[in-house]
């Protein structure tokens, strides 16, 4: 199959913040998402040390149980005080399974004594899409946000580290954006934009 014909894909995300976001950009493009949990895809250890393989992990995965072209996203936020921690271990950061209350108090108290100038950090998208497990010519692209990390939570929108995130152009967090601006900014609407971009030019 080509990419090109390719107008409806599964996503593999249990993660529902992440679906929200995938769906309301692809959807704009006329690519229908479904989602992983209709085909009771088990979870997958992400055993890999950097984005682009753990989105491999995830999305070999997920096209295997399918049997679907899949599109999978490995993210995480990057502090340089903590030397570009959680990074991939974002989504556990307090541990295997923990909120993301949890996560951003690890956050809060790890820069606790960290100066507002010295609290920069950026969200990272690595966004592939594979036509079935064995693809050898998977699509990769990645997003990347800056901004800064806040002292306190401020906004109700998004999921995970919103709150935290502060966007120097917007003056508010990412939890305090309109979902659909979030998307138009964010490190997985720039990855899943550059995507679709690669998937219409292929040839
Ligand atoms: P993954 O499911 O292993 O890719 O983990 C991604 C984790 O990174 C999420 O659980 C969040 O903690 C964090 N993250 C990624 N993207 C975002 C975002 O857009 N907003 C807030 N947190 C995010």
């Amino acid at each position: 199959m080509s990419y090109r014909d390719l107008h409806e894909l599964v996503m593999a995300t249990n993660n529902a913040g992440k679906a929200r976001e995938i769906a309301a950009v692809l959807e704009a493009f006329n690519i229908k998402v479904i989602p992983q949990s209709q085909f009771q895809v088990p979870e997958v250890e992400e055993t890999g040390l950097t984005f682009v393989e753990n989105a491999l992990i995830k999305a070999r995965h997920a096209a295997h149980y399918s049997k679907h072209p899949v599109i999978a996203d490995d993210s995480g936020i990057a502090v340089d005080a903590l030397d570009g921690r959680p990074g991939i271990y974002s989504a556990r950061y307090a541990g295997v399974g923990a909120s993301d209350a949890a996560n951003n108090q690890k956050l809060l108290q790890e820069l606790a004594t960290v100066p507002e100038a010295e609290r920069t950090a950026r969200f990272i998208c690595v966004m592939v899409l594979l036509r079935h497990p064995a693809d050898p010519t998977p699509l990769i692209c990645q997003g990347v946000w800056e901004g800064r990390i806040l002292p306190a939570a401020q906004g109700e929108n998004g999921f995970g580290y919103d709150p935290l995130f502060f966007v120097p152009n917007e003056h508010c967090t990412s939890a305090q954006l309109p979902p659909a601006r979030k998307n138009e900014l964010s490190h997985r609407g720039q990855a899943l934009r550059a995507l679709v971009a690669e998937l219409r030019n292929y040839v």
